[in-house]
């Protein structure tokens, strides 16, 4: 990879990996070889169904367990991968393992649905065989289309707009739904909005952090919702952490919530035992 070592291809680090070429480089040989070994893993954050109060799926968030630097964030190495490019593989053994599990713990459930989510890298979107790997993995797994979202942010709508465009619609031609994670920090305008076949907005974790507390947050957040209701989109809102928080969601009409407040992300057994109890939440 020698355009890496020019500088400026490299996504931004953050300031606790920002420890030079050399610790990079030795991170994504290290990160090759742990995808190549099976070490990393996959944790599950419950998605809630407001009306409901019941867990109606999960969010796959990869883990990487490091032998000796500990548990290493997604915010740490997926930019390395997205770089390398090691994020095509890394995404497609991500899939492949989210959909094994849902199938496994709705077959466990007697055949309850579960929907399962999965982060998309912009960078995926660079191959031109998206939908191809999407689909083989579905045929692979068993898993039913209509139970697996892939959730990529506002990026994916600005860079390559048109190749992009072409292949969201063949991803939803699979018969899947498509998120917008992060919804409202990017720059996507609201004319994209109609374009893409998206179904569902994801509400950042940023405005429902001061909803309630301040008033343009709340204004945000309840301006979101309308958004997804006229369009008919669902939304989901990330992080909620505070019974306070969950009461002003509901109050606005907003479908689902992800948080701590209800679990956080949890290893593959937990949120197989999650799903089977049926899982009530404390809301
Ligand atoms: P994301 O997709 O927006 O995922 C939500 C992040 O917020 C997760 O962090 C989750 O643990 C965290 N979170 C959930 N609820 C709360 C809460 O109540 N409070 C707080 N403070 N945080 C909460 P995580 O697991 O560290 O993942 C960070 C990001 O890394 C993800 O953001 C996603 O962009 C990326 N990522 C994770 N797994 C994958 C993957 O398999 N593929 C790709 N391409 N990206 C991934
Ligand atoms: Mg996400
Ligand atoms: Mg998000
Ligand atoms: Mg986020």
């Amino acid at each position: 990879h020698a355009k890496a070592v020019g500088g400026g291809v490299f996504a931004p680090y953050r300031p606790r990996m920002r420890d030079g070429l050399v610790e990079r480089l030795e991170l994504e040989s290290e990160l090759r070889a742990a995808l190549e070994n099976g070490e990393l893993r996959l944790h599950y954050q419950p998605t809630v169904d407001l009306e409901t109060s019941r867990v109606i799926g999960f969010e796959a968030l990869v883990r990487w367990p490091h032998p000796t630097r500990g548990m290493i964030s997604p915010l740490d190495f997926i930019p390395i991968a997205e770089a390398t490019g090691l994020i095509v593989p890394l995404g497609r053994w991500v899939l492949r393992e989210a959909c094994c599990q849902a199938v496994e713990w709705s077959a466990a459930a007697g055949g309850r649905p579960l929907k399962m989510s999965v982060n998309v890298s912009v960078r995926q979107f660079d191959r031109a065989d998206l939908a191809e790997t999407v689909a083989g993995v579905l045929a692979e797994t068993g898993m039913p289309a209509d139970r697996l979202c892939l959730e990529m942010t506002e990026s994916v709508l600005m860079t390559d707009t048109e190749a992009n465009l072409e292949q969201l619609v063949r991803l939803k031609g699979l018969g899947l739904t498509l998120a917008i994670d992060d919804f409202g920090t990017g720059y996507s305008s609201l004319a994209y909005l109609r374009r893409f076949p998206v179904d569902t907005l994801k509400i950042d974790r940023s405005f429902v952090e001061r909803l309630g507390v301040i008033a343009d947050d709340t204004a945000l957040t309840d301006t979101i919702v309308r958004l997804g209701r006229s369009l008919g989109m669902a939304t989901v809102a990330e992080g909620i952490e505070e019974f306070g928080q969950l009461a002003v969601l509901r109050e606005m009409g907003c479908g689902f919530a992800q948080g701590y407040y209800f679990s956080r992300p949890v290893p593959a057994d937990e949120a197989g035992r999650l799903f089977l109890e049926g899982a009530h939440t404390p809301a």
